[in-house]
């Protein structure tokens, strides 16, 4: 459950005056005769006070591993590589040590070393301990001997390529990404989300800027092999370098890309919100984007699978945000399993129990515990966030206010479905569609009475699932 509040800085979202707007225009579209043309726009959402300034002015520094102890995550969700290595002996960068089965990627020693370990550890976004490996670095950072490797020419060799590199969704949720490719239906749309929507989080925005070409290039190889006819990217208007930078690489490419803008309103890069803003299609819930002729991949992703798919590299290493109150905020790209106290110290943030936020102060949560490492999903360190992240001020009543209902970008009803999470009444949350929730927390930021709504509709969802 989330001990903060992060506030809306806009009451009357904007989106609901636009949304009046265009009832009206398709009003007189209508009585004049003109057909509306269909509507990209999506209702709701609300307008955050960003702080992308605190960290996107210097580039991406990559950080080695040195002589530090690293412990790499094998397990995510419901999904375990089983250990392939033993305590005591000597990996090599980018050598296996976590084989997975035809669900599970596999994964890899993110710098060279001897093995400590495997037992259970924190990653920085799991609840719970999970089980890892952990190694000894080096400080060589000596890469294993790797066969070149060409291309994967058909769908099925790029599905084996994505497990056996171990490539996940970057952009929070970890889903393998050789399942996503495995079950993309013949698509006609590669869609790739640089929203950043979230406060505080500039890791994609800099990825985007300093490695545009490269991104440009995997989309292109994707698109060629799975017979796409258009590949868009969507990146938030607030970032208006990284949409220049994809502009100019997309010229080079083969295949026919798109830099399009999104609006700078949470939650832009929602999935189904990003898929209605650059195609105008409507993903129900629970449907995969397959179903509706789409591929959709988190730009850092795409980068990672152009790396495995283009040069044989396992994913060792991601870009993550440091950010907050510290000396030195900017974008760092880390080896999987680097300490979060070592990273404390490079963004000279302070050393004592000063409360850390993992992820986005919407959809991420507090630091499970001091010794919890970077994962493959971990996007962002908010350091000292109580004083960007007040404490949660009292729960009072409901007063029917509608705010909620006002900035859900789903259409829901949050105030009606917080009565029957409270009531624990599953047979009215079906019908009031929790399922269609994405669990954005907007709700929640804008209701005056401080009611934990979405935590409410996170915890209904377990418990209807269990
Ligand atoms: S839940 Fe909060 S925002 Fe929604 S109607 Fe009640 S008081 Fe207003
Ligand atoms: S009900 Fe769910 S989707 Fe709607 S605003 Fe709240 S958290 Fe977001």
């Amino acid at each position: 459950m989330s001990s903060h509040s992060f506030q809306s800085i806009e009451r009357m979202p904007v989106s609901v005056r636009t949304q009046r707007q265009a009832q009206q225009l398709s009003f007189w579209s209508r009585l004049i005769g003109i057909a509306a043309p269909p509507s990209h726009s999506w209702r709701g959402g609300i307008k955050l006070k960003g702080y992308k300034q605190l960290s996107n002015a210097t580039p991406i520094i990559r950080l080695p591993a040195d002589h530090l102890l690293l412990t790499i995550p094998l397990e995510r969700g419901r999904r375990c590589a089983q250990p392939c290595v033993e305590p005591g002996q000597y990996v090599r960068k980018g050598e296996v040590i976590g084989r997975g089965d035809a669900n599970t990627p596999w994964v890899h020693a993110s710098t060279s070393g001897t093995v400590q370990e495997i037992g259970p550890a924190f990653a920085a976004d799991s609840a719970e301990p999970v089980l890892a490996v952990t190694l000894r670095a080096d400080g060589l950072d000596a890469w294993a001997e790797r066969p070149p490797l060409a291309p994967p020419q058909s769908v099925e060799a790029l599905v084996e390529r994505a497990l056996q590199m171990g490539i996940v969704g970057l952009g929070g949720a970890g889903f393998p990404t050789a399942l996503k490719l495995a079950g993309a239906e013949q698509p006609d749309l590669l869609l790739i989300n640089g929203a950043e929507c979230e406060p505080f989080l500039t890791c994609d925005d800099r990825l985007m800027r300093e490695r545009a070409q490269a991104l440009i290039e995997s989309a292109d190889y994707l698109a060629h092999l799975l017979g796409i006819s258009q590949t868009r990217f969507g990146v938030e208007t607030n970032k208006p370098e990284a949409m220049a930078a994809l502009r100019e690489a997309a010229i080079q490419a083969r295949t026919s890309v798109q830099i399009r803008p999104l609006p700078t309103r949470y939650p832009a890069g929602g999935q189904p919100l990003m898929i209605k803003s650059l195609s105008g299609r409507n993903l129900a819930p629970g449907a995969r984007p397959a179903e509706i002729g789409v591929l959709a991949l988190n730009v850092a992703t795409l980068y990672a699978l152009g790396r495995a798919a283009l040069h044989g590299e396992p994913l060792v290493s991601r870009v993550l945000t440091l950010t907050g109150d510290c000396k030195r905020p900017g974008n760092v790209e880390v080896p999987i399993g680097y300490p979060v106290t070592a990273l404390r110290a490079v963004a000279g943030a302070r050393a004592d129990g000063q409360l850390t936020q993992v992820g986005g102060p919407m959809m991420g949560q507090p630091l499970p515990a001091p010794s919890a490492v970077i994962s493959k999903t971990s996007s962002c360190l908010i350091f000292a966030a109580e004083r960007y992240l007040p404490a949660a001020k009292p729960a009072a009543s409901c007063i029917r206010c509608t705010r909620c209902v006002d900035v859900c970008p789903m259409s829901l009803r949050p105030l009606d479905l917080y009565n029957a999470a409270q009531n624990q009444d599953h047979a009215s949350l079906q019908a009031l569609r929790l399922d269609a929730c994405i669990e954005c927390g907007s709700c929640s930021s804008t209701c005056p009475s401080n009611l934990p709504l979405r935590d409410s509709f996170r915890q209904s969802k377990m418990e209807m699932r269990r």
